[in-house]
């Protein structure tokens, strides 16, 4: 006999950001399945994804108002500073190694009273947190609401949406009947594709390389951001690790933006080589640099943007909606928002009898959305092409940019506040509201 599911939200892809919506609306009492085609025990693992995410305050705020945050908090290193420089390091004929121009620090985030309410002076900017430590929290948060159901590993063999409501059927014949349809799987989303959302791509020609890098000195919570002209090169702190034998050792996260052509040779060397190269790259502020584990992840870089987030009974979200360059550790952020804001659009809508899948409750998520996310992709495009160029008159324009970026605090505020999502129509979770 083949099984028949209602339910009210059918979320395609349980990545870490259809996890996050499902247990946001699940903990908001909807019924929501979630179909990944993934296993969850692999997702677990290092060897899937070894990166961390920089999660924004406002991200945190979110993740703690759904009960998230209590899972990863372990795994999470605070940012207290960011340090951003420009030059040439291992190249002295080309002007040496950079000099600092560029300091953000969390006492300087928060000013006066009108400093945002809950966020008190002096708390970090955000927090660096790996991925499968992330993952992780959400399985385990799932499994403590009833009315959340997670197939995976599943496919969905089969969807259709109408006027009157989605219907699907999974891969073992499952037949499910739901009111919304949330695409969340991802950069080559199947259900963007189906419903003939087309995207802007624009490829960056670089790849960004991830590794957990141990180093002699301790980091003290800064995130390093070096620009150079292959692209940005980033240490990003992280909780301290136990080596062989019970040896504690510093630890940092490696986001090293290469031209692609280049990579495959990078990606050879063996872990010394490779470790010599983060050296000459990174400079010894941080002492002798070393590799973590032998293992080292790489991520082709482009641009893409869905041209809208809404089709019948349909909402895209996370980088099935938008992907953006790592530069400034923001995409897994915007994926969140949109979790906050469609969350909200739904809940909202169901408080009222109203349809959660009607066209109206569409447009105000992709109203609310599509603003923020495009003024971030443009910022972080252009901050790529910007400091990516080793042309002598683009690299004087931003050292001068940035020196007086770094001499003017009410400016630097302003960057601050918005690489911590606490800018804009915040929805209320990014609040640290509940829904
Ligand atoms: C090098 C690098 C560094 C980054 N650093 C940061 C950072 O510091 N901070 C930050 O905010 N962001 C960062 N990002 C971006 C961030 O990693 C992504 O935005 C985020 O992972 C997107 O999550 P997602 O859940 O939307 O998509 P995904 O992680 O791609 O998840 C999609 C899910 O859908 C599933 N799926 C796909 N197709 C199907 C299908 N047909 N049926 C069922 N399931 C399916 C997949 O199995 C997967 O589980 C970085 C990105 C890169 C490349």
């Amino acid at each position: 006999m083949t099984a028949e599911v209602e339910t009210e939200v059918l979320i395609a892809g349980g990545g870490m950001v259809g996890l996050s919506l499902a247990v946001a609306l699940a903990d908001a009492g909807l019924a929501v399945m979630v179909v990944d085609r993934l296993d969850p025990a692999a997702m677990k693992e290092e060897a899937f994804d070894g990166r961390s995410s920089a999660i924004a305050r406002g991200s945190q705020q979110a993740l703690s108002v759904l009960g998230l945050w209590p899972g990863m908090a372990e795994a999470a290193s605070p940012i207290l500073d960011i340090r951003i420089s420009d030059g040439h390091p291992g190249s002295e004929r080309r002007g040496g190694a950079s000099s600092l121009f560029l300091h953000f620090s969390h006492r300087d985030a928060e000013e006066g009273p009108a400093a945002d309410k809950g966020a008190s002076p002096g708390t970090p900017l955000g927090h660096i947190v790996e991925n499968t430590a992330i993952r992780r929290a959400c399985l385990a948060r799932v499994k403590t609401l009833p009315n959340l159901d997670l197939r995976a590993p599943a496919e969905l063999a089969s969807v259709e949406r109408s006027a009157a409501g989605v219907t699907a059927v999974l891969g073992d014949g499952t037949k499910v009947s739901a009111r919304l349809l949330v695409a969340a799987d991802g950069r080559g989303s199947a259900q963007r594709r189906a419903a003939g959302i087309a995207v802007t791509e624009v490829g960056y020609g670089q790849t960004g390389i991830v590794a957990t890098v141990m180093h002699e000195r301790p980091h003290n919570g800064v995130a390093h951001e070096h620009f150079l002209p292959s692209g940005p090169f980033a240490l990003l702190p992280m909780t301290d690790g136990e080596a062989a034998g019970g040896r504690r050792v510093h630890r940092s996260s490696l986001v090293w933006t290469e031209r692609t052509n280049l990579v495959p040779a990078m990606l050879a060397l063996d872990d010394p080589g490779f470790a010599a190269e983060l050296q000459r790259r990174f400079g010894d502020s941080l002492g002798q640099l070393a590799l973590w584990s032998t293992r080292r992840w790489s991520y082709p870089l482009s641009l893409l943007h869905a041209e809208r987030y809404i089709d019948q009974r349909l909402a895209l979200v996370g980088d099935a909606a938008h992907g953006i360059h790592p530069i400034a550790g923001q995409g897994l952020n915007l994926g969140l928002r949109d979790v906050a804001a469609l969350a909200e659009s739904i809940v909202d809508a169901r408080r009222l009898g109203l349809d959660i899948g009607s066209a109206a409750v569409l447009q105000r998520y992709q109203r609310w959305r599509r603003f923020d996310n495009m003024a971030l992709i443009v910022a972080t495009d252009s901050l790529n092409r910007l400091f990516s160029s080793d042309l002598p008159p683009l690299r004087l324009l931003r050292d001068l940019g940035l020196a007086a970026v770094n001499r003017l605090p009410p400016m630097k505020r302003f960057f601050m506040r918005h690489a911590m999502g606490l800018v804009g129509e915040l929805p209320r979770l990014v609040k640290g509201e509940a829904l």
